[in-house]
């Protein structure tokens, strides 16, 4: 790895004397220069974006009356490429996570900002980004890779469902049991295949960089969701309850709408015997709305409790309930997207609440 020996940077200090200490830290950083334009305010080094070029940006996240959150969010959504060291006047652990998970390279306290620190940890902060930046690259291509497979199969694989539905259907009177079973076992399995692509296809279609970010109202998006899964399999007799209203979010409609069709139409095809009761409610603060869809079904055992969201991974085979084992693992890639969580709280026979994080708008 061979690290640059000038780095340009955006500094954003509203206090003269910090960034003072700050820069003249900056210029004791031994062999590493940098030439850094400072500015007061989040607005103003957001303004600079396509005007100037930078390494990397030090912010501090302590400007008054804002939430850190959410400056966080608006540079690395504005700065995309490039990586933000966040200055605190005190750290803790939490906070730390949080920066980090918010999209933050690195967390320095200003007090502890000597020459050296500061130059380490941004030339470390460029270089992960840049690895960062390399990996979703690859990401997208093998995506993309998966996604061309996936299309290719579908069309055959339709067909040999079809043939195989119809063979079984049309000629069970002539044929011999054994035939019989085969031709069962070969439409099974295909079928099966074929719900694997199309749930595959599905995950492979998540480009991030191809969907629109705006307003998404949940509470329609989870009445739509109700309106088409009401009607499927397994759901007779059950009752979909939204404590409401759900809110508004920041997020990409189509990708939180598999979300939530995903969970409801899993509290729908793991239910127990009696009656199916599906609740929807929400919390916000912060900035921040948690969403929960909680069932009366099955419930998990707590040693599958995070497995579940593994890919391919399954509860129960494929001849008690069918599925492929990719649902969740994918909802889960599509809150994290967003910035949120997902989870679950569940007791075996009793039943699961599923929970999911979203920044408001
Ligand atoms: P699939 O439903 O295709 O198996 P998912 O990824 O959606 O795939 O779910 C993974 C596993 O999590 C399921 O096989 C099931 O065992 C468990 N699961 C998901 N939702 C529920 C639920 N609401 N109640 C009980 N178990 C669930």
């Amino acid at each position: 790895m061979k690290f640059k020996s000038r780095y340009r940077l955006l500094l954003i200090e509203d206090d003269d004397e910090q960034a003072e200490s700050i820069l003249s830290n900056l210029h004791d950083g031994g062999r590493v220069g940098f030439s850094v334009t400072r500015v007061k305010t989040e607005e103003e080094g957001l303004r600079l974006k396509g005007d100037q070029e930078f390494d990397a940006i030090l912010l501090d996240l302590g400007l008054s009356g804002r939430d850190p959150r959410k400056t966080l969010r608006q540079y690395t959504e504005c700065y995309r490429e490039v990586p933000i060291v966040v200055l605190t006047s005190s750290i803790d652990e939490k906070l730390l996570r949080q920066a980090i998970s918010w999209g933050a390279q690195d967390l320095l306290e200003k007090a502890e900002v000597r020459g050296g620190v500061i130059a380490r940890s941004i030339r470390y902060s460029v270089e992960r980004k840049r690895a960062l930046l390399q990996l979703e690259q690859k990401n997208q291509d093998l995506k993309g890779f998966a996604h061309t497979v996936a299309h290719e199969l579908k069309t055959p694989l339709q067909s040999i469902v079809t043939a195989l539905g119809i063979a079984k259907e049309t000629s069970s009177e002539q044929l011999p049991d054994n035939v019989r079973q085969l031709l069962s076992m070969g439409f099974e399995s295909s079928n099966h295949l074929s719900n694997l692509i199309n749930d595959l296809l599905a995950f492979a279609e998540s480009d991030p960089g191809s969907e629109t970010t705006g307003k998404v109202d949940l509470d329609s998006l989870a009445r739509s969701a109700i309106a088409e899964l009401q009607v499927a399999d397994g759901a007779d007799g059950a009752r979909f309850e939204i404590v409401g209203p759900l809110p508004e979010v920041k997020g990409v409609h189509s990708r939180l709408r598999q979300v939530m069709r995903n969970l409801i139409a899993n509290a729908i095809k793991y239910r127990r015997e009696e009656p199916l009761v599906v609740e929807i409610s929400s919390e916000c603060r912060k900035g921040e709305c948690t969403i929960r869809v909680k069932d009366n079904g099955l419930g998990i055992a707590p040693e599958n409790l995070e497995r579940i969201f593994e890919s391919f991974y399954r509860v129960h085979s494929r001849d008690e309930i069918p599925g492929t084992g990719i649902g969740l693992g994918f909802a889960r890639e599509v809150v994290e997207r967003h910035g949120g969580t997902l989870g679950v709280e569940s007791e075996e026979g009793v039943g699961s609440t599923f929970y999911f994080t979203l920044p408001t708008t």
